[in-house]
């Protein structure tokens, strides 16, 4: 009766909140909020895990512990059995196909009292196949047996209150009042040619399939239609930087020739992938339209220099340039390198890092402020609203995985059509690229420099440590750098007392290596601190660095060789290919030795990647295999969407159509 739907007064709209649902009460509307149900829409598009499924079956094939969806008649008054073995046991006979079996509850008692011989039932549970029993999980009264004989029922992911049959009923009460609302949000010529459903028949299909056929291909016309939305957001987002002018760093004879003495002044020439790179940035550079571009090349693949010649071109045409890196270690080291490579020339460059107060902050933010100075190089201290350039042309963002977007429209923000460059290590699979860089062009340094050695991995147990320590002793007598690296800075807490920390890391191994000198580096030291460690490394004041994770990124010492990650199995791919990417980079060679006893196969799986192989690329796939696309980066920093039923990594077929499709369609609008 439509009159017992609608409550409170008016007609249900999709954008009507949830409370104007018949017996939602604030209770439930909180509850429904909780799983990011808002509105009607919300609450009709909120799609079923997965569906139980009542066809019918011949049980007598099934293997032991099936989950069964049953539908039948109650053949026997439902009892607790005088000589059962379990007092807990309730049980009675139900009709399937031509013959009965013996279904049984546990501990719910309320079968003898609300169910009855003769009454037609779904029933939902677990074969047994040594006595053909089915034992119940869910059972509930119909009035008839479906006319198609299948029956699928949906499961939803819940919250704490929220039943599956309140939601249940909810749907299909919201559904049935709003269907009509519901249009259609796709192209029907892109309906046709991938036969996919209507918005309409989608939701239906996919919140009361009549079978698991139209259930699957409504499925797939939803992930078709999410990706294909966001794909049409990201090109338009796309067509929008392209469409705005840039500044316009013209590479004019003055520029050439700076750009050429700088480029025959190196110590070494650039590889292939460096130079395809830089072309691709000072071609960007010199048209009208704002610059927008990752630059993805593995750890040591070169990516600074390649920053440099965009940063060298722009400063020569007049304009200022600031590098944006996620720590403060990495701002010194870099701000230390650009000073060294640029210092035959007429260049200016300047540290901003959260360390520097008072008069000499305010001095070089007045600075930067007239344009005196050419190169800022900082941290997110760069993007506070107090730092005003002059005349910012190029934002370098480095490491943009440690980014949020956000982060990177603040640093380009600081000017007018300010060209952007991303650069990242962390090689994404091209699925990946599109949802999460899809608005930016990209350049790739796909050749390391010649003479790298690959470093040499293994994986030793915690037990096994002192076999590597003579090996260690002799390359360090050779003149040679370790990184030991510890998941913690110092034991805290019991939950963490089996893993190594930084102090005792750092005490024990005094004795281990002596005579040779040990330093330590951690994330609790200040900056000031910090750096001067890594200066005394780099200098050779010690020839092992007890550090934590804060070494990650970025980090480079030229005659670091050994990487020893203790604990290695608390830390993700991705992070234990940052870490070993520390060495490797000269001509000798370098080894990285994994110190970890892992308690899942996960972890033993992590170990055997890594020790099997030094590209990014199969890394972090292999990386997405094990956790999946959300973890890549770390939650919060994946930058992946999230979608109601597509998943990136997946749906990678579905995702490349829709990307072609939506880039065709954006086209078309120009
Ligand atoms: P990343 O891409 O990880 O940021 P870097 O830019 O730090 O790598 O470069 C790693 C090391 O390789 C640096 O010491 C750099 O001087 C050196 N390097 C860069 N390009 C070349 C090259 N073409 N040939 C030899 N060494 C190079
Ligand atoms: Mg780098």
């Amino acid at each position: 009766m439509p009159s017992q739907n609608v409550k409170k007064q008016g007609k249900l709209r999709l954008s009507s909140s949830v409370s104007q649902l018949q017996g939602v009460g604030q209770k439930t509307v909180q509850k429904l909020n909780k799983v990011g149900i808002r509105t009607v829409y919300d609450l009709v598009t909120y799609f079923p895990f997965r569906y139980s499924d009542f066809a019918s079956k011949d049980l007598f094939n099934l293997p032991d512990k099936t989950k069964v969806s049953l539908c039948g008649k109650i053949a026997t008054e439902p009892v607790a059995p005088k000589y059962s073995y379990c007092k807990f046991r309730f049980e009675y006979k139900q009709e399937h196909e031509t013959h009965t079996i013996t279904v049984m509850f546990f501990h719910k008692n309320w079968i003898t009292r609300a169910f009855h011989q003769g009454q037609l039932v779904l029933l939902y549970g677990t074969y047994g196949a040594q006595f053909h029993t089915v034992t119940g999980q869910r059972i509930k009264k119909i009035q008839h047996v479906p006319k198609n004989k299948e029956v699928l029922q949906p499961a939803y992911s819940l919250t704490q209150g929220l039943k599956q049959y309140m939601l249940q009923k909810l749907i299909k009460s919201a559904f049935g009042q709003v269907k009509d609302q519901l249009k259609d949000n796709l192209p029907t010529s892109l309906e046709r040619k991938y036969h996919l459903m209507t918005f309409p028949e989608t939701v239906k299909n996919l919140q009361f399939p009549n079978n698991l056929k139209d259930e699957h291909e409504a499925r797939r016309t939803e992930k078709f239609n999410e990706l294909y939305h966001y794909e049409l957001r990201i090109q338009k987002m796309k067509q929008k930087s392209t469409k705005s002018r840039g500044i316009k760093i013209p590479l004019h004879i003055h520029e050439k020739r700076v750009l050429r003495h700088f480029y025959d002044s190196l110590p070494f020439r650039l590889t292939s992938g460096q130079v395809r790179s830089t072309n691709e940035i000072l071609l960007n550079l010199a048209a009208n339209t704002q610059m927008n571009r990752l630059l993805q090349g593995d750890v040591g693949s070169g990516k600074t220099i390649v920053a440099a010649l965009g940063i060298l071109d722009t400063i020569s045409a007049g304009y200022q340039c600031a590098l944006m890196v996620p720590t403060g270690v990495l701002a010194k080291q870099h701000y230390q390198s650009f000073k060294n490579l640029f210092s035959k020339l007429p260049i200016t460059v300047a540290l901003l890092t959260s360390d520097i107060k008072g008069q000499a902050e305010a001095k070089l933010l007045n600075q930067i402020q007239n344009g005196q100075v050419d190169l800022v190089i900082g941290t997110d201290s760069l993007i506070q609203p107090t730092v005003i350039f002059h005349n910012l042309g190029l934002a370098i963002i480095d490491e943009q995985h440690r980014f949020g977007v956000d982060q990177r429209q603040a640093l380009i923000a600081k000017g007018n059509g300010v060209n952007a460059l991303a650069m990242t290590a962390t090689p994404i699979p091209r699925t990946l690229a599109i949802t999460s860089y899809g608005d930016m062009d990209v350049s790739v340094i796909d050749t390391l420099p010649k003479g790298r050695k690959p470093v040499k991995t293994s994986w030793i147990k915690p037990k096994e440590f002192n076999t590597i320590v003579p090996k260690v002793k002799e390359l360090l007598s050779q003149g040679q750098q370790a990184f030991l690296v510890v998941p913690l800075v110092e034991q805290k807490s019991h939950a963490t007392a089996n893993k190594l920390d930084a102090l005792t890391a750092y005490h024990k191994l005094q004795k281990t290596f002596s005579p040779f000198k040990i330093g330590l580096l951690h994330g609790q030291m200040d900056d000031d601190e910090k750096n001067q460690i890594m200066s005394d490394f780099q200098n050779k004041k010690f020839d092992l660095l007890v550090s934590t994770t804060v070494i990650e990124v970025g980090v480079d010492i030229s005659d670091a060789t050994m990487m020893i990650i203790y604990d290695a199995d608390s830390f993700g791919l991705a992070t234990l290919h940052q870490l070993r990417g520390r060495v490797g980079r000269n001509s000798l060679q370098s080894y990285c030795w994994l110190i970890a006893q892992p308690k899942t196969k996960q972890g033993v799986q992590r170990m055997q990647v890594m020790e099997k192989t030094n590209n990014g690329f199969v890394i972090s796939q292999a990386d997405l295999k094990l956790r999946g696309s959300g973890d890549l980066f770390g939650e919060s920093q994946s930058g992946v969407p999230k979608f109601k039923c597509a998943d990136v990594v997946n749906d990678a077929n579905i995702l490349n159509c829709a990307e072609i499709e939506a880039r065709k369609a954006t086209v078309k609008q120009v």
